[in-house]
């Protein structure tokens, strides 16, 4: 009766992608990649922040002032560090995980050399504001959307991605669509792309025979681990021990800026190929994940709960929900057997590395102890989401002190 989480692929398309010998796969996959998201050219990388690093090398900077969101995952902040530059943070809203155009322009100078607005969860963030702000005060900054969580986000004019100079889309397990591990870079400047693409050939190395069976193997394992009764297992190791250490927290670095050791090899064509026939099915994945939260939407609006506006409607990686006592909720909601996630749990100006940030984006801070995420994936039916809603009903009668409350006053309970 309740939902489970369901392996982000099939077995099939695995098998099928490991033993196809489409050798131009990943070039297929980068040109349908950008042509789905409105862009000419792509590239695709073992994870998003090696391209994201890649690009800062090809624009050669050092000591450059790059402004990123405080409330945003940490790989971003740590490629930018690494690359031998410095992050700006902008605080979130005070309703809102995303960052007003107010932040954005109070934390712009002429020393930005890039600003990467972060639609988090796809919810649009004020594009029009953004872009009036970016003109007069830093006309010269390249504009690199990451939407690794926003897939497709957008406003009334289109996609918000379409007057970026580029985007960021993040591919590993837990995204909209998945790679295993990847990330894609598209740009709007095919001059700079073959500048990326030669910097890609030079100092990226080509994958082994070795890396395709581990790739394998790691596929086989995450599609185990998300059925039961793994999943259930995992999920426990997870939370009690720190046996995973490696797959979680490691692999964000939350205990300080780094990369993964294997951040500068290239992808496999394995990869490639599942990464096209998982843009197959990416329309249906959204629309799903959409219908699924706009049930939430409607139910618990109804119900009296605080929910997180938006201009537009979002097409949510995930549904988000901010709670007053998460580690409460999220034992409570599991003893009526709802799973629910969270996912940046943190607030990177807080984090070990940042030591000179540290305190200064407090909304950011108090998000990232309070946000979860209600599962609206492919696999969760209606009558589900019905199911859930009315424990959430009963949760608020029952404990009405874990959940926030319409109208919303922020400013007074902080
Ligand atoms: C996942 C993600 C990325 C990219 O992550 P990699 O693990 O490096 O592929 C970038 N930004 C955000 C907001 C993300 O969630």
């Amino acid at each position: 009766m309740l939902p489970r989480l369901r392996p982000p692929f099939s077995l099939g398309e695995l098998l099928f992608a490991v033993v196809s010998r489409n050798q131009r796969a990943e070039k297929i996959f980068e040109r349908k990649f950008a042509e789905k998201f409105g862009f000419p050219c792509g590239l695709f990388f073992s994870y998003g922040r090696s391209a994201l690093y890649a690009l800062l090398k090809v624009f050669g900077w050092q000591d450059e002032v790059i402004l990123v969101p405080a409330y945003t995952c940490a790989v971003v902040p740590h490629a930018i560090v690494i690359s031998g530059n410095r992050v700006r943070f902008m605080d979130c809203e005070l309703d809102h995980f995303n960052v007003s155009s107010a932040s954005l322009t109070s934390s712009l100078d002429e020393s930005i050399k890039m600003v990467i607005p972060t639609p988090l969860f796809g919810y649009p963030v004020d594009r029009k504001g953004y872009e009036k702000s970016i003109l007069t005060k830093t006309p010269q900054a390249f504009i690199l959307y990451d939407v690794a969580h926003s897939f497709g986000v957008q406003d009334h004019e289109g996609l918000q991605t379409d007057h970026a100079d580029g985007a960021l889309f993040g591919l590993g397990i837990g995204k909209v669509i998945t790679t295993l591990y990847g990330g894609m870079l598209l740009l709007r400047d095919e001059k700079l792309c073959k500048e990326v693409i030669a910097y890609r050939d030079r100092g990226f190395l080509k994958p082994g025979p070795m890396e395709i069976i581990k790739k394998f193997a790691y596929g086989v394992a995450t599609w185990v681990a998300f059925r039961e009764p793994l999943f259930s297992l995992v999920d426990y190791l997870e939370r009690n021990t720190t046996l995973l250490y490696h797959f979680t927290d490691y692999y964000y670095g939350k205990s300080g800026p780094t990369l993964p050791t294997n951040f500068d090899r290239r992808p496999t064509q394995f990869q490639s190929r599942l990464g096209l026939l998982q843009l197959d099915s990416y329309d249906r994945i959204i629309e799903i994940r959409r219908q699924n939260s706009l049930r939430y939407e409607k139910k618990l609006r109804e119900a009296g709960f605080f929910l997180f506006s938006s201009i537009f409607t979002p097409t949510y990686s995930h549904f988000p929900l901010v709670v007053k006592n998460r580690k409460k909720a999220v034992a409570v909601l599991r003893e009526y057997g709802i799973q629910v996630g969270y996912l940046v749990d943190y607030s990177c100006p807080d984090l070990p590395g940042y030591e000179e940030h540290h305190g200064k984006c407090p909304n950011s801070y108090w998000f990232a102890q309070r946000m979860i995420n209600l599962p609206n994936w492919p696999g969760v039916g209606t009558n589900q989401i019905s199911h859930i809603c009315n424990i959430m009903e009963k949760c608020l009668e029952n404990y009405s002190d874990l959940f926030y409350l319409e109208p919303f006053k922020l400013n007074s309970i902080r």
